[in-house]
């Protein structure tokens, strides 16, 4: 592994470089119209190390709105908080199938295939609106505890959109309540997921915040567990299988780490053993991913040797 280059810096700005030109490939997403407001051509890359190195390259230190990579802190947070027991409300299969999709939510009796794809993030927001007192305040706080930042906020504009703009995102909650895999009101519930998807953070402050996903659940910067190395290995491999919806199979072909997206143009990538890359730009390709966002993680992977496959 080439894993000790070092000047990893210079190295993200080459690559940043590369990408110049890709941004008209992709589409900035305007279903929710607060994200349609984003220059298409801001681009950013973060790799945060185990051992407490963080650099980046162009617009790392940027806020952009993480919308799916909460996904990935919502998941830990049900883990620790109900245990076992969330499986048997929602799976931890690829779902094939677009990442709001409804349609396998029917014929599987409101039993989401995954928690990273809207169904399955939706159960887990019911999960912590249900088991906690005040579910938005213990998500951000558990976020600013990891990225090391009480500033981290809420985008209002981008949480109004949602709200505005969710009736897909509801429709998937009034049927898993109709099968009765809801427990909390559907309100409370949307208002915690659209809150979460709403947060803004930096790609310095995403693959900062993730590192106990690449140190076996503990935050090698706190040294404080996060979550079990049990359940660490578990979140790496949801996020291998489904992380990237309906490209995840092509993403673990090509670049071969656990990673998620967000409709923001966010990419996190964990590297079991090593850190995080995360990556920001915000044209998507038709899957809901970001084509220099994956692009780039693609590179950084093959540059330094880093899929988990080798
Ligand atoms: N908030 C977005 C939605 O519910 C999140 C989707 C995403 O980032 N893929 O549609």
């Amino acid at each position: 592994m080439k894993k000790d280059i070092v000047d990893l810096q210079d190295k993200l700005q080459a690559l940043l470089l590369i990408q110049q030109d890709n941004y008209t490939q992709g589409k900035v997403a305007d279903y929710i119209p607060a994200l349609a407001n984003v220059k298409p051509d801001l681009v950013g890359i973060s790799v945060a190390t185990i051992d407490g190195k963080v650099v980046g390259a162009g617009e790392y230190q940027r806020s952009f709105s993480i919308q799916s990579i909460s996904k990935v802190f919502g998941l830990v947070m049900a883990m620790n908080r109900i245990g076992d027991s969330l499986w048997q409300r929602v799976r931890m299969e690829p779902s094939g199938q677009p990442f709001n999709s409804i349609i396998q939510l029917e014929w599987e009796k409101g039993i989401p295939r995954n928690p990273v794809i809207n169904a399955g993030a939706i159960l887990v927001s019911d999960v912590l609106t249900s088991h906690f007192s005040a579910s938005k305040l213990a998500f951000i706080t558990f976020v600013r505890k990891l990225a090391g930042n009480d500033n981290i906020r809420v985008d209002n504009d981008v949480y109004q959109s949602e709200l505005t703009h969710g009736n897909g995102n509801a429709a998937l909650a009034y049927l898993m309540k109709s099968f009765g895999n809801i427990e909390a009101e559907i309100p409370e519930v949307l208002s915690h997921y659209f809150t979460q998807c709403s947060i803004a953070m930096s790609c310095q402050q995403l693959a900062k915040s993730l590192l106990f996903l690449a140190n076996k659940g503990v935050d090698p910067i706190t040294q404080k567990t996060i979550c079990t190395a049990r359940d660490a290995h578990r979140v790496n491999a949801i996020l291998s299988t489904s992380g990237m919806y309906d490209q995840s199979g092509e993403f673990a072909f090509s670049v071969g780490l656990p990673a998620k997206s967000g409709v923001g143009g966010g990419v996190i990538a964990v590297v079991p053993g090593y850190g995080v890359i995360c990556t920001w730009s915000p044209p998507l390709n038709s899957f809901g991913n970001s084509v220099v966002g994956m692009n780039l993680v693609a590179s950084v992977a093959e540059e330094l040797g880093l899929s988990i496959y080798h």
